[in-house]
Parts: structure tokens; C-alpha cells; sequence
């Protein structure tokens, strides 16, 4: 259930005379005031109307305007009337750059798509500025649609850090690994140097957190998949890997392992609390435990399953076995957009149909895994995916004036069932205001766009 707060007269009253006073009041870096704050926090608190204080990197306090204003001053204040703040939104799973390939092959069964297709096309064209342009481009995406942090495994990790930084958002970056010749590593050797220096340089940065992508078990041996879960513990950093997404790679598993694909990667040690696994569609209940005991984050991805038709996560099962269950939108090349509204319209959608179950994943279970539930899954919890003092200022303003959003009884129902990315007004991460009215402040909007048609020209080449 959610808790609406409501404010005594008599401490408005208090507080109003100790702002006349002008004294007592904190210096804050921002505050936004006046909309409806979802905070997200575990008794699922609004704030209506509400505020929210920051000071440089953090949220310092939530309440009512009238509270936050007798007790904060800052320089910049942001009126959010008619509007809702709530958490940035948190992708659990993308591969940035592959937005250079939106469109480039679509209808097409995971194997295909990705053997005469994706795998080709990358072998062509992915260079450092390829994946700088198309993380230019992927970063504007995400901030115009209100995702504050992703999960990211893609290559040239390190210059998607750098365009992540530059454009403000959070990563959770995975250097990947893969068994064959790719355009960053020859040999998986190669692969695991360039993750060790991309950690070690990466490890203290306030924006991004650095990790190692085994890209699946398909795509690896074992001796790699264990050196990459390794090298993860060695630093204490998230180990990202694609999971049994599709039943080819049950049977894969079955026929080279004889396990499942959780059983197999248990069986070699690779699981540990910061690993990250993307889709989880083909799971036993066994697995589910085996996920559950070992506090691995699962990454429920539902447009790139029904678009590759890979099949449907068991949901209801893992939240119903408490895993920590985030959402993502997979690359952009199989979904093809990076809204993660949308994702959690679909997530419900989906979810209901397949257990023919209206009930299941309701639009609060939705709006948790895209907040929340998502900073569990990549181990953050402590510091984004709601709002409350002491966490990171990592939020978005929302407009409600759309006439699909008219009339409004429920603010979580309209987030999750009819707003879409375009309705985000201001995306703010880390303190910093990334888009305001959606007027882009990090990045230079024409030239991202303009870069990324001009590289699209020699992706086009590339293919043909
Ligand atoms: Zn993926």
C-alpha cells in the first residue's frame, strides 16, 4: 500500500516562522518543489505535493514544500506543479552503441540475427568512434526518456565510459568477453588484459562503475568464464553475462554440460553476489533458487524476448522467490528503442498475459523494477533507485499534461500504462541537471544526431 503524508498546520506554521527568520536554513545546490514525489522508498511513499532537497551529489531531504522550504535554501529551484518526480529510471540491460544498429535487421530468430547479421556488421564497423558516436546517441536517448543509470557489455568499453561521463548519466559498464576475434580483442586473453586496465582505471570514478562481461556460455569456455568471474572478485566488481535467453541455449548446456545453464555456471564457481544476468527465460524452479541463493541480479529485458521470440521470463516466479529483478531494454537493435517506460508497460502486459493473470506484475510491481528493484539487481541499492536523504540526487520530472494522461486518479498507473519516454521534462543524475524542459545541458542534441547519421552511412556500407 502507499502512504500519502499529510502536514499538521501547526508544523507548517512552525516551520514558516523559522523561514521568515532566515536563519537555521541549510544551503542546498537545488531544490525542486511543488509536484507529486513517488518516492519509491520500501513503504512505497508519495509526497503530494512534495520536495525534494539536494546538495551537490546528494538528496539531503524529501517532504513537503513548505517543510523543505523552511529549512533549505538554494541556488537553483526547479517547480515540478502538476508534475511527478520519482527515481531515474535504471536500465539493467543494454549494449549502448548498438544503436548504430537500429533497424539494420529485424524478424529475425536470436541465432540468425546474430551470426549473419550483428556479428558481421560489428566485425566491420565497431572502432572507438563508433562507439563513441553511438554512445553519444544512446546516452541523449536515455536522458530524453528519464533512464539516469544503465547496465551496459558491449567493446572499447572505456571510451563509453568516457561519453557516459561527458553526458552525465550512471554505468554500469561490462568490458566484454568472447571466445572469438572481436574489434577490441583478438583472443579472450586480450579481452580480460583490457578488462583489468579498464577497471583499474575506472574503479573510483563517482559515475561509473566498471565491470567484466563473459558475453554467455554459448560464446565461451569454461576456463574463460571462470578467469572473467575471477577477475571480477578480484575487484569487487559486477560480472555481467547473458542467461539461458533462448532454449537453443538450454540444449547447448544440456548436451556439452548435461545441466541447465545456471546448474552448469554453478557447477564452475561463477556466480557471486555482484553478478548481473541478462534475461533468465529458460530457468527451472531449481535455478531460480540455485540465482536466489547466490544473490544474482536478473535482468527481465520483455521486448527483445518478444521481439527475437526467445520466449517469456518466469516473473511472478522470481519475485515470488525474492530475487532481485531489475528491467532492461536490450540493445537497441532488438527492441528498437532504449524507453524504459515502455519496458515496464510491456513487463505487465506480458506477464499477465502468459500467466493468464490480470493481477500479476500490477503497475507498483512494474514501476519497482524499473526503480528500485533495478538498483538491487546491479548491487546499488544503497545509493540510487529511490528517493530519500543520503542516496544519490538521481531523479526525473515528469509531465502529466497529455491528453492520454487526462484525467488522473492514480500517478503510478499513469507512469507505467500511458506515459511514454517523451513526456520526461528533466532528467537530473548525481545533482547534475542533464536535460531541463527538455533542453539537453550535456550534450550538443543536432551534433549527436548528426554524427550518428553520417557513421550510419558506413554501417550501411558495411552490410551491404
Ligand atoms: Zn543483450
Amino acid at each position: 500500500m502507499r502512504a500519502y503524508v499529510s502536514f499538521a498546520v501547526a508544523i507548517a506554521l512552525a516551520a514558516g516562522a523559522c523561514a521568515a527568520a532566515g536563519q537555521n536554513r541549510r544551503a542546498a545546490t537545488l531544490i525542486i518543489s511543488g509536484g507529486i514525489v513517488i518516492t519509491e522508498n520500501v513503504s512505497h511513499q508519495i509526497v503530494n505535493p512534495g520536495a525534494v532537497a539536494i546538495n551537490g551529489a546528494d538528496i539531503v531531504a524529501v517532504d513537503s514544500p513548505e517543510s523543505i522550504a523552511s529549512r533549505y535554501t538554494a541556488s537553483e529551484t526547479i517547480d515540478a506543479r502538476g508534475q511527478i518526480v520519482l527515481p531515474g529510471l535504471i536500465n539493467t540491460h543494454t549494449h549502448a552503441p548498438m544503436v548504430m544498429f537500429r533497424g539494420l535487421a529485424d524478424d529475425l530468430a536470436l541465432r540468425d540475427w546474430l551470426q549473419k547479421y550483428i556479428f558481421p556488421a560489428e566485425a566491420k564497423s565497431v572502432s572507438p568512434e563508433f562507439v563513441r558516436t553511438g554512445t553519444r546517441l544512446a546516452a541523449l536517448e536515455m536522458i530524453e526518456s528519464g533512464t539516469t543509470t544503465y547496465a551496459d557489455m558491449y567493446y572499447f568499453e572505456e571510451e563509453i565510459a568516457k561519453a557516459t561521463r561527458e553526458a552525465g548519466l550512471r554505468g554500469v559498464l561490462g568490458e566484454t568477453i568472447i571466445q572469438f576475434p572481436v574489434a577490441d580483442a583478438k583472443t579472450p586473453a586480450e579481452a580480460l588484459a583490457r578488462a583489468e586496465t579498464f577497471i583499474k582505471a575506472f574503479k573510483d570514478d563517482s559515475l561509473i562503475v566498471p565491470a567484466v562481461a563473459p558475453h554467455a556460455i554459448y560464446t565461451n569456455d569454461k576456463e574463460t568464464l571462470v578467469a572473467s568471474a575471477a577477475l571480477g572478485r578480484k575487484y569487487q566488481v559486477p560480472v555481467i553475462i547473458h542467461l539461458a535467453e533462448t532454449e537453443d541455449e538450454v540444449k547447448i548446456a544440456r548436451d556439452q554440460h548435461k545441466a541447465t545453464p545456471v546448474g552448469y555456471l554453478e557447477s564452475i564457481g561463477f556466480w557471486g553476489p555482484r553478478t548481473i544476468a541478462a534475461h533468465g527465460v529458460w530457468v527451472t524452479d531449481e535455478d531460480i533458487q540455485i540465482l536466489k541463493r547466490r544473490q544474482v541480479g536478473v535482468a527481465h529485458n520483455p521486448e527483445s524476448n518478444m521481439k527475437l521470440a526467445s520466449g517469456v521470463a518466469p516473473v511472478t516466479k522470481y519475485l515470488a522467490a525474492g530475487v532481485s529483478l531489475g528491467l532492461g531494454t536490450d540493445g537497441a537493435a532488438s527492441n528498437n528503442d532504449l524507453d524504459m517506460f515502455e519496458a515496464m508497460r510491456q513487463a505487465a502486459f506480458l506477464a499477465k498475459l502468459t500467466t493468464k493473470d490480470p493481477t500479476a506484475v500490477p503497475a507498483q510491481a512494474a514501476l519497482d523494477m524499473a526503480t528500485i528493484g533495478g538498483a538491487r539487481a546491479l548491487g546499488m541499492q544503497t545509493s540510487i533507485g529511490s528517493l530519500e536523504a543520503g542516496k544519490r540526487a538521481d531523479l526525473i520530472i515528469v509531465s502529466m499534461a497529455a491528453a492520454r494522461q487526462t484525467p488522473m486518479f492514480d500517478p503510478v498507473s499513469h507512469l507505467v500504462y500511458v506515459t511514454r519516454g517523451d513526456d520526461v521534462r528533466t532528467t537530473i543524475v548525481n545533482g547534475k541537471v542533464l536535460m531541463t524542459d527538455r533542453q539537453m545541458r550535456t550534450l550538443d542534441r543536432a551534433t549527436v544526431i548528426a554524427d550518428a547519421n553520417t557513421l550510419a552511412e558506413s554501417v550501411r556500407r558495411a552490410v551491404q
